[in-house]
């Protein structure tokens, strides 16, 4: 059985709202969403994470944010949207299957917490 929290929405056995499904990528939206869009954007092949990414994942990464970027769009939030990966537990990361967090709706302040 696969433990990973991401990989088991991908396969349903976890419900998630989607937002958008493809070939290579999933999306759905957080749980505990940061602003009125919040979607996370993840491969479907299971990376734990961008450090652990090799050159043969350059493809799925781009793809992710393209994603991220299409869902923007369709959502008219291109005034102002980040895309973020937080890399390791000191950067708050807590699932370890790659995600890019798609946050915007809101203005975003910089530099983040
Ligand atoms: P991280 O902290 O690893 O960068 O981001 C993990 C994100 O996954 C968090 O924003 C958290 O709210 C979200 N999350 C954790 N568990 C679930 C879940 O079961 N379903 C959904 N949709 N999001 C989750
Ligand atoms: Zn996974």
């Amino acid at each position: 059985m696969n433990t990973c929290l991401f990989c088991r929405i991908i396969s349903g056995e976890i419900s998630a709202k989607k937002v958008y499904e493809d070939e290579h990528t999933y999306a759905f939206d957080d749980i505990n969403p940061q602003g009125p869009t919040h979607v996370l954007v993840i491969p479907k092949k299971h990376i734990r994470g961008l450090k652990e990414a090799q050159v043969e994942d350059a493809e799925l990464l781009g793809r992710c944010h393209l994603v991220a970027a299409h869902i923007a769009r369709q959502r008219g939030i291109e005034d102002g949207y980040r895309t973020v990966l937080n890399v390791g537990p000191n950067a708050g990361q807590s699932v370890f299957h790659l995600h890019v967090h798609l946050i915007g709706g809101r203005s975003l302040r910089w530099p983040p917490g």
